[in-house]
């Protein structure tokens, strides 16, 4: 069949209207996506080691290359095992009133150990961790001046992380982030015309279909989205309607990090050393009218190279389609 040509297939993204086209005819082999071969990895990775790292400042041993910590959580023997700082290099400050770069920037460092992948915490570990990614947004939440929160996590150096070493980053700004400003108007809109929510609309479609579902257990669906952006883009989404993030209970808290567990190790054993983004769109602290919109992770590994159409038109190109994703995601063996 070589030399076939794969005609490209026009997706919309039923939430905010994004457009992907789906061309696979480069597509099909991991090698296809620039992974070295012989590693599987799409860029060179050290191994995880136990011990310090002389340069990595989120080691422990090496605490005073951070700031003081503005949270932490010890283990029995009194030891740190999260800890939150304020960002070295941040991109905005409370007490930055002057020029409009008022926020908050901090980094959530994930362990004491020199671990390179959030999975290798193992669940009851990333328990701890989801939990301090809701108390910091509970905490920035009753702060005066901020409005919305975002949580992210670059994983490789592909997905914009300057260190290796496991961590995430809370921001706080004094207005709606506009990627979730595009989906709160998209979900006001259909729950003015449909009474329902459209998130809790897209679960109900997508387990009827049941063609891009990765998992469906305790409270929480992954599925990959219609219109993806890159390959194995996956949402993760609570079943029952809930706006914001912040206001998990601990159970709740417990359930969704066997969730991401579950759906990190399927995207490490699908595209091993694959870098991602895991993004946490939840409403903003303060709006009403945000009753509609529906929290999510959405986890967009970074393998297809964003170029002048993705930049200059926002308009997506992907060369695997969600259907396919999610076969081999549900067959990749967990860790
Ligand atoms: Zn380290
Ligand atoms: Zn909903
Ligand atoms: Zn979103």
């Amino acid at each position: 069949m070589a030399g076939l040509l794969v005609m490209p297939e026009l997706r919309i993204d039923p939430i905010i209207g994004r457009r992907v086209y789906i061309a696979e005819d480069r597509a099909g082999r991991p090698s296809d996506y620039g992974i070295h071969e012989a590693t599987g990895r799409v860029a060179p990775v050290g191994e995880s080691s136990p011990k310090a790292h002389p340069n990595c400042p989120f080691c422990a041993g090496n605490e005073i290359h951070t700031p003081v910590a503005s949270a932490t959580v010890a283990d029995g023997a009194g030891r740190w095992q999260i800890r939150v700082v304020p960002n070295k290099y941040p991109a905005f400050r409370l007490d930055e009133v002057q020029d409009g770069a008022f926020g908050v920037h901090e980094v959530i460092i994930e362990s004491p150990e020199h671990l390179l992948d959030v999975t290798q915490l193992g669940p009851t570990r990333l328990v701890e961790v989801v939990r301090m990614y809701r108390d910091r947004l509970r905490h920035w939440a009753a702060q005066p001046g901020l409005r919305h929160g975002l949580v992210f996590k670059n994983s490789g150096c592909d997905a914009g992380a300057s260190l290796e070493h496991i961590h995430s980053q809370v921001t706080a700004l004094p207005y709606v982030l506009p990627t979730v400003q595009l989906e709160l108007d998209a979900a006001g809109r259909f729950y003015a015309a449909h009474q329902q929510c459209i998130f809790c609309d897209l679960i109900e479609s997508e387990l009827a279909v049941n063609q891009r579902i990765v998992s469906d257990h305790q409270g929480y669906v992954t599925l990959c989205p219609i219109a993806p952006r890159q390959p194995y883009e996956m949402w993760l989404l609570p079943r029952m309607h809930q706006s914001r993030f912040d206001l998990l209970t601990d159970a709740e808290v417990e359930e969704l990090a066997g969730a991401l567990q579950e759906t990190l190790s399927r995207l490490q054993t699908a595209e091993p050393g694959c870098p991602y983004n895991l993004l946490l769109h939840t409403a903003p602290f303060d709006d009403a009218h945000a009753a509609a919109y529906h929290w999510h992770w959405e986890i967009v590994p970074r393998i297809a190279h964003e170029a002048g159409l993705e930049w200059g038109g926002g308009v997506h190109i992907c060369p695997l389609s969600p259907e396919k994703a999610a076969t081999r995601l549900l067959t990749a063996k967990k860790n």
